[in-house]
């Protein structure tokens, strides 16, 4: 096992990770821009070190400076989070050969399923449905014209390189065609400096469903069943659930094994998330994260596991500490998200926290770097905590977070907690009933 690792990021995530390397034993470097030497990462862990100025692509996007703060302080080990270097697979095989360890999953994994078009060309090799499309990249107007033909109206065209909802452009009809196919491979180009773009039919009334894999790298892999996380705007998750309120138990274990039964024939090792849209009681696969994700929480709750113990021991080369007969879920758990941002526009709201104070009791965990007295920075991205709740079941599990949010201060700057008392009065979320595109219907009505 290591003695020390370093956590490339900041925030929420990078407490959660000195957390777990503080009940491991093991010692936690933080890095940190000149903007975050107040952070709570920093204070938290054992020893940290500044690796540049505010803007990520000089600090927590820097390289060099990663590789020398490894060197400065003997960690062995690097953890990404989520975000920032986690799904780089140039920054992997420069760790690697560094004679570092990278927590996480091979860069030749990384790469695959960082191209979308690779990735769904692999998993569908690899059993998993797909949603019906081009086959490969549409390289001009022409052959996107044929294959829309085939795929039918609507359809959606996506970046192969895309990320964040970016570079996907809607075409209802035949007509709108050419201009979907223009933008997204203009956007694509401008975004990820790769214009390579594909055709997949558009889902009309999708649930966005992910299955939580695991691989041990050498040819073991299990699930953690599945969340869901329809709850979106922009194509930006809001809140997540676990287990899926319109999921089987069977279901889930023919999809879960499916899963595991694919990243384990190509050896994959460490924590991942097959993303699926649902519709009419069928999975079709969208991408594959090869990361830890922002709403790992619920399935940790739901399953009572330590989801970053678990890369760590996976990176050291321990075996998985769990079977799939010993992974049974409990109860149901919600997470939300919490960004400092203005409503209605959700514009950014850096500011000092004049106030905070987080929500506790059974069943609560919050996840947050936050502390009286702390500035937010305007440069990075505005999540600024996740509330999570479990209960017995859904019903309690929203009662509770009701109950929770309701403990929860944050003063100084605006956040979305307002948005999740209003939605939590709401049937769709009290039932369990809604889609993809139910949360933006419903801004245009309550907020717009
Ligand atoms: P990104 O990597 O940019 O997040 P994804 O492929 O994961 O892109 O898609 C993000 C979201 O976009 C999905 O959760 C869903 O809301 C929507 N989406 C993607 N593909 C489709 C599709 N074929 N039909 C309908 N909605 C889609």
């Amino acid at each position: 096992m290591f003695d020390k690792i370093l956590i490339a990021n900041r925030g929420e995530i990078a407490l959660r990770i000195i957390r777990a390397a503080r009940e491991m034993g093991i010692g936690s470097v933080a890095v940190h821009s000149t903007a975050d030497a107040d952070a709570m990462h920093v204070r938290m862990a054992d020893e940290s070190v500044c690796i540049g100025p505010p803007s990520a692509a000089q600090s927590y996007l820097n390289f060099p400076a990663i590789i020398s703060a490894c060197e400065v302080t003997g960690a062995q080990a690097i953890h990404p989070g989520y975000g920032f270097l986690s799904e780089n697979a140039s920054f992997v095989q420069i760790v690697e050969d560094h004679q570092l360890t990278f927590i996480g999953p091979t860069a030749e994994h990384i790469r695959i399923m960082g191209d979308k078009i690779t990735a769904k060309d692999t998993m569908r090799a690899l059993g998993v449905p797909c949603v019906p499309g081009s086959d490969g990249g549409v390289p001009d107007l022409e052959t996107a014209r044929a294959v829309a033909a085939d795929v039918g109206f609507p359809l959606i065209v996506k970046a192969t390189a895309g990320g964040g909802g970016r570079g996907m452009k809607l075409a209802k009809t035949p007509a709108d065609l050419d201009r979907a196919f223009q933008t997204a491979r203009a956007e694509a180009k401008a975004a990820f400096g790769n214009d390579e773009v594909y055709l997949e039919r558009y889902l009309g009334r999708p649930r966005h469903i992910e299955v939580q894999v695991f691989g041990d790298g050498r040819g073991g892999a299990v699930h953690l069943g599945e969340r869901d996380c329809s709850l979106q705007r922009r194509h930006q998750k809001v809140l997540e659930e676990a287990p899926g309120p319109s999921i089987t138990p069977e279901q889930r274990a023919d999809i879960g094994a499916r899963c595991a039964a694919a990243v384990a024939r190509i050896n994959y090792a460490g924590a991942g998330t097959v993303e699926f849209l649902y519709e009419d009681g069928e999975f079709f696969f969208i991408e594959m994260n090869t990361r830890l994700q922002v709403e790992h929480p619920v399935t940790e709750a739901i399953f009572g596991v330590d989801l970053v113990r678990e890369q760590i021991r996976v990176a050291a080369g321990l075996p998985l500490s769990f079977t799939q007969d010993e992974l049974v879920p409990r109860g149901h758990a919600i997470e939300v998200r919490i960004n400092a941002e203005k409503l209605p526009a959700f514009s950014p709201s850096p500011g000092r926290i004049t106030q905070y104070h987080a929500p506790g009791g059974l069943g609560v965990r919050m996840d947050s770097a936050l502390y009286d007295g702390y500035r937010i920075p305007p440069y990075y991205d505005s999540l600024i905590g996740k509330l999570i709740v479990h209960g017995r079941d859904r019903p309690e599990a929203l009662a509770r977070l009701g109950r929770a949010l309701g403990e929860l201060i944050v003063d100084g700057v605006d956040t979305t907690v307002p948005l999740f008392h209003a939605l939590l009065q709401e049937e769709a979320i009290q039932t369990g009933d809604y889609t993809i595109h139910w949360l933006e219907h419903w801004l245009e009505t309550h907020l717009g």
